[in-house]
């Protein structure tokens, strides 16, 4: 479907005049200083995106009066968490179909307790005052493939959501390349990303934290009962810390092997006019997603602008993060192809920005979990796509390992078992686009998968964005 033709002089006109830089951190935001000087506490949170953020709000509500720090090497909310689509979904899994083939058994118990979590992250939202567009819309997932329909009918069978024929789902959002689609009411939410983050860190200022930005970690130690954190321009003393870094290198070595980065790439566009709107509808303004295996992802935002990203993700040999990776022409071109195929009656828009994260991918898809330095310093790593509401939940899951006694999230098979580690270099590289070959392939041959996937399927290893 997306191998359709579009004018090149209008993918360059659409793209000419765009901002490169997240949308979302196009706003006012709070400073807070750098750590200068030594500091003690009783938990240290490294890393100032949503893992790190709930991780040291729900710390502090855990124990009211513990001193709770919290240093971000960058600003709050800089790197994932303000760059993402905003697509808060219930999975914890990375989708229905990862979590059943993985943790069959316990897929009902994983399913339930997302949905706790995106319940629990609205009423925490509504009890705290958070400004985050949060808007539960659900979330409706589009065939663009004639193999693509019966996936859909058979998740409405098995998962619920309702199941929409063609010409429903093009009622609901006018797009010619929409062969049926499923809607899920009540498992997604669409949010500001970089609002959330802001909102989090006041929140947690608020309730105590104290925040450091431009406060790198570079070293951590452990000497008895104490752990030492080294940012340069001071020490932190802490009994406990939660190593919330994400796509970056863990200060501790055995996580360096665990996960990749991949680069997302997102556009948006210049707010919609009503006229605009009109012409696709989408009047109920669900998050949207195509079901292919290299998948679009898009919504609407309070301004009715269009955020239009996926597709393209991309690994680069070495894993290394490096924002010279983010101004990618061709996937900006691709992307914009791609949005004119889906909505041809919008060839009057323009894209105001363009820009890209790094993913944090594991060869499972979904978080892992692990304690180190005698119990006394939790991690989490790996939400590979879908992060926004999963990072709650994982800050939970670090506070409980910490506390030490069982609770029904530490003792999730997902939660004590680790994915297997990616090969190192050149390997790495070799396996990786091996896969997105072959899983383009995949979606332009009815969903079949070569033997590749299918072996990798078997050992239960992959690659996803
Ligand atoms: C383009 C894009 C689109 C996405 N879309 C979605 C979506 O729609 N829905 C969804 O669920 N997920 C989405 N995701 C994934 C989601 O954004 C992430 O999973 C989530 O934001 C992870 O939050 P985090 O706090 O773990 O990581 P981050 O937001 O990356 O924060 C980690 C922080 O740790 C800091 N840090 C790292 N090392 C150190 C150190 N040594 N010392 C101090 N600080 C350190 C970093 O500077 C960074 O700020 C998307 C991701 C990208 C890139």
């Amino acid at each position: 479907m997306f191998d359709g033709r579009v004018d090149a002089d209008l993918v360059e006109r659409s793209l000419a005049a765009s901002t490169f830089g997240s949308m979302w951190l196009d706003i006012l935001r709070p400073d807070y200083p750098p750590l200068t000087g030594p500091v003690t506490c009783d938990l240290l949170v490294v890393g100032g995106g949503y893992t790190g953020l709930w991780t040291a709000l729900h710390a502090i509500e855990r124990n009211p009066g513990a001193r709770v720090v919290l240093i971000e090497a960058n600003r709050i909310g800089w790197a994932a968490s303000g760059r993402n689509g905003g697509f808060v979904d219930a999975s914890l899994t990375h989708g229905a179909e990862n979590g059943k083939a993985r943790w069959p058994k316990e897929f009902d118990t994983l399913s339930a307790m997302g949905v706790e979590n995106l319940d629990g992250m609205q009423a925490d939202i509504d009890r705290l005052g958070l400004n985050t567009d949060w808007q539960r819309n659900g979330m409706l997932l589009v065939a663009t493939e004639p193999h693509q329909v019966d996936w859909l009918r058979d998740a409405a069978a098995e998962d619920g959501g309702r199941f929409l024929d063609t010409h429903q789902v093009q009622a609901e959002v006018n797009s010619p390349t929409y062969l049926a689609g499923l809607y899920s009411a009540d498992t997604c939410a669409i949010v500001h990303p970089a609002r959330l983050a802001f909102e989090l860190a006041r929140a947690c200022q608020d309730a105590g934290v104290q925040i450091y930005e431009h406060t790198n970690a570079t070293r951590l130690d452990s000497s008895g009962s104490t752990l030492r954190v080294d940012t340069g321009a001071a020490i932190v003393t802490a009994r406990h810390a939660v190593l919330a870094t994400n796509v970056y290198p863990s200060l501790l070595r055995r996580n360096r092997l665990r996960t990749v980065p991949v680069y997302d790439y997102v556009l948006s566009t210049d707010p919609l006019t009503d006229v605009q709107l009109d012409r696709i509808g989408w009047r109920s303004r669900q998050g949207i997603g195509d079901c292919a295996n290299q998948f679009h992802y898009y919504r609407l935002t309070m301004d009715n602008r269009i955020v239009w990203g996926g597709y393209d993700a991309v690994y680069h040999f070495g894993r290394r993060v490096d924002a010279g990776y983010e101004d990618r022409p061709s996937t900006y071109r691709l992307l914009a192809t791609h949005f004119f195929i889906t909505f041809p009656q919008l060839d009057d828009i323009r894209f105001s920005h363009r820009w890209a994260g790094a993913i944090d991918t594991n060869t499972r898809f979904c978080a892992h979990w692990g304690l180190a330095r005698d119990g006394r310093v939790a991690y989490v790593n790996g939400f590979t796509g879908l992060g926004v509401g999963a990072a709650r939940f994982a800050a939970d899951v670090c506070l409980d390992l910490l506390d030490g006694a069982p609770t029904p999230r530490t003792e999730l098979q997902m939660v004590r078992e680790r994915p297997l580690p990616f090969p190192p270099e050149p390997l790495a590289s070799v396996g990786i686009q091996a896969t997105r070959w072959s899983l383009d392939r995949a979606d332009h041959s009815a969903g079949r998968r070569n033997i590749f996937l299918r072996t990798l399927d078997a050992l239960g290893l992959g690659f996803d964005s």
